[in-house]
């Protein structure tokens, strides 16, 4: 069966990480919103003009924006089979919309990574991303620097934005009997193995 995934998780739970090896497990596309605003952001594109500025503070961009981009994105022939969602929904009027977009032919999964907020904090002002600047990527041998929206004040306002907007979105989704939360405390790969029971889980229960 084709796995449609929303995966969850506060700013630094390693949701990008999780998604990117669930979609390449699964052979379906990891859809990143955050990935497709930063792209427009490099690009100077309207879209990106538009998000530069609010993606800086920390705040989310528009419900409209998003589900726009989002349904363009799943509309595409890649996404037929199945998608690991990354950082969509956020808000319960982004869920809402996207239950809207899904025909019933495959389930909606929900796993929700949970790590303690003084985890996150200390991850995300410690990250460092591959891109032109200071120190070099092991992975790639590119340079590293810190995510403009990882600096001390915007990982406080992002985490702060999370509680806010995201957090009822969680509860929204914790009601279905398709939503898992997973321990995101532990090593990567024993979040991994967590989420691939998680998703068994509900995809042979649906069976
Ligand atoms: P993180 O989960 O680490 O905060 P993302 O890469 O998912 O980072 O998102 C970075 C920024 O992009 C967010 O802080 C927000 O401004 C914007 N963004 C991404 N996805 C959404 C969304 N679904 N709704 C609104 N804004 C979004």
């Amino acid at each position: 069966m084709a796995v449609r995934l929303v995966m969850m998780g506060a700013p630094g739970a390693g949701k990008g990480t999780q998604a990117e090896r669930v979609a390449r497990e699964h052979g379906v596309p990891r859809v990143s919103t955050g990935d497709i605003l930063r792209e427009a952001v490099q690009a100077g594109s309207p879209l990106g003009k538009a998000a530069k500025a609010v993606m800086a503070s920390g705040a989310l961009v528009s419900d409209d924006v998003v589900i726009g981009i989002v349904r363009d994105r799943l509309a595409r022939p890649d996404a037929a089979k199945g998608f690991v969602l990354d950082g969509f929904p956020r808000t319960v009027a982004q869920a809402e919309a996207l239950d809207e977009s899904l025909d019933h032919a495959a389930p909606l999964v929900v796993v929700d990574i949970e790590v303690p907020t003084e985890v996150l904090v200390s991850r995300l002002s410690s990250r460092r991303i591959c891109a032109p600047g200071a120190t070099v990527c092991e992975k790639c041998g590119g340079k590293l620097v810190q995510r403009p929206d990882d600096t001390a004040d915007v990982v406080r306002e992002r985490l702060r934005v999370y509680e806010r907007d995201t957090q009822p979105l969680v509860e929204f989704y914790r009601r279905r009997e398709t939503f898992r939360a997973v321990d995101g405390d532990q090593t990567p790969e024993g979040v991994a193995r967590d989420i691939a029971a998680a998703i068994a889980s509900v995809l042979g229960a649906k069976r």
